[in-house]
This record gives structure tokens, sequence and C-alpha cells, in this order.
């Protein structure tokens, strides 16, 4: 698992934290001096780590991790530079704060009201913003027992990610909806399935060699997480309730990308 093969190109897998609405600045600064002590005692990392805090964390834990290769994000933007928008951020003040990489479409977030439309002028603008876009999909347990699971991700893929765009800058987080934070995750034949979908959808409609990275996200913890080791198609986690400590969040990338 040291490498992933995408389209036969290797490439390095990717781990990200979403850290959703938790956790307080001495909490993130806690976490921040112990994930950089942990990091840089394994040199070599086999992937590349992100951490998506809310906010108002983005600037306690860039103090500390500025010297490092964790990358930061933020877990939704705006899609204008400013203006009367009240309790928004834009992707400029993410590039701003420290940021390289947004969540955008998170089900969380399309629970909220986020429509393909909107996710798609979200996508757009953090795009002209140089950001990295994690782009979640995912189907509901409704649409998996009705056997629309690959109905839905295509749809969602097709109305928000044009052909223009650059793929090296679009990493796309399949979550289950019905697996986050919820404890279950898909049998590894179904979850195989469903990226060799995915990967399909991209190189079939977009015609490119460079596919995007695709990750899972949906209830991976340090026990679980060795499941997923026959699925050479995935290229990276989206971890959220398991990467709020900075013990166990190390302790799956290092068990994982040995
Ligand atoms: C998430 O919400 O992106 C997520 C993966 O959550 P959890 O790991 O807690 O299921």
């Amino acid at each position: 698992m040291a490498s992933v093969s995408n389209s036969g190109v290797s490439i390095k897998p990717i781990v990200i934290a979403n850290w959703k609405m938790h956790s307080s600045r001495r909490e993130s600064r806690n976490f921040a001096n112990n994930f950089y002590s942990l990091v840089s005692e394994n040199k070599k990392l086999a992937c590349d780590i992100v951490i998506c805090p809310p906010v108002t964390l983005i600037s306690e834990l860039r103090d500390v991790l500025y010297e490092s290769a964790i990358s930061l994000g933020g877990q939704d933007n705006h899609y204008e530079v400013s203006g009367p928008y009240t309790g928004d951020i834009s992707a400029t003040m993410l590039v701003d704060v420290g940021c390289s990489y947004v969540i955008i479409g998170h089900s969380e977030n399309r629970r909220e009201g986020d429509t393909n439309q909107l996710i798609k002028k979200k996508i757009n603008f953090a795009l002209n913003q140089k950001l990295n876009i994690i782009f979640c999909i995912g189907e509901t347990l409704a649409e998996k027992i009705k056997h629309k699971t690959f109905l839905i991700l295509r749809n969602q893929i097709k109305n928000t990610i044009q052909k223009k765009y650059d793929l090296n800058k679009i990493i796309i987080a399949y979550e289950p909806i019905w697996s986050i934070g919820t404890g279950k995750i898909p049998k590894a034949p179904e979850l195989k399935k469903t990226f060799k979908f995915i990967k399909n959808e991209f190189k079939k409609n977009f015609k490119t060699k460079t596919l995007p990275v695709v990750l899972y996200g949906g209830s991976v913890n340090g026990s679980n997480i060795v499941l997923f080791s026959s699925i050479s198609e995935i290229d990276g986690f989206l971890i959220g309730g398991a990467s709020k400590s900075s013990k166990k969040f190390i302790d799956i990338i290092k068990n994982y990308y040995k």
C-alpha cells in the first residue's frame, strides 16, 4: 500500500482529516504540537496529509504546522471574493489564512441545502483561487437499497465537474451517506465496483489520462482500515471522527501506509 496505481501511473495516496464542527483553540494547538512531533518521527510517511478544521482553528494549526509537509483545508467556501453573505467564508479567505484545499459538497452541507448547481459554483470559484478541491459524492441508504448508487454518483459528477477542469486539482471523496458516523462500511467487493465505476466515468467522459484521486470516507478507524487493503483502486481516505486525536490519526496512517 505504499503507492497506488492510477491508470498505470503511480501516485502518492492522500489522507484527509475532516474535523467538522469540533475542537477548540487549545485542543487544536495540542493536536498540532503532538502531530508535528509524531509526523517528524516518521519522516518517510508514504502519503500526503491534509487537515480540514473549522475556520476558527486554521491559524492555530498553521502556526505550528507551517514548516511541515502537512496541508490545511477549509470545509466549504462561498463562490465570491467578498460581499453581503453573513456567516459565509470565501475561497479567497481560505487561501489568505493558509489553506490549499477545500471540502465541497459534503453530504452534511447537501442536507442543509447545497444543490449540484450551487456546488458547481463553489468548485468553479475555488479552482479560480487555486485551491485543490475535495469533492464529496455518495448515496443515501434508501438510494442504495433501490440500486440507484451509480445513477446518483453519475449525476453528482456530471452536474458539477466540467470537462475543462484540471483533474489534478480535483480529489473525489466517495462517502456513502449511510456510512458517515455510523460505524457501517461497505463490503469490499461492492466498494471495489463503485471505485471502478467512478474512475470509469472520468475515463469515459473526460477523455483524459489524468484521473482524479478517489478517496473513501465513512466510519474509517484504526480497527477497520485493514479491510480496505484489498481495494487497490482506493487512493486514500477522508476521515471524520477518528481524525480528532493526533495519536489515533497518525496510527491509522502509519499502520496502513507502511
Ligand atoms: C466525514 O464526515 O467526512 C466522515 C468521513 O466522517 P466519519 O469518518 O466520522 O464517518
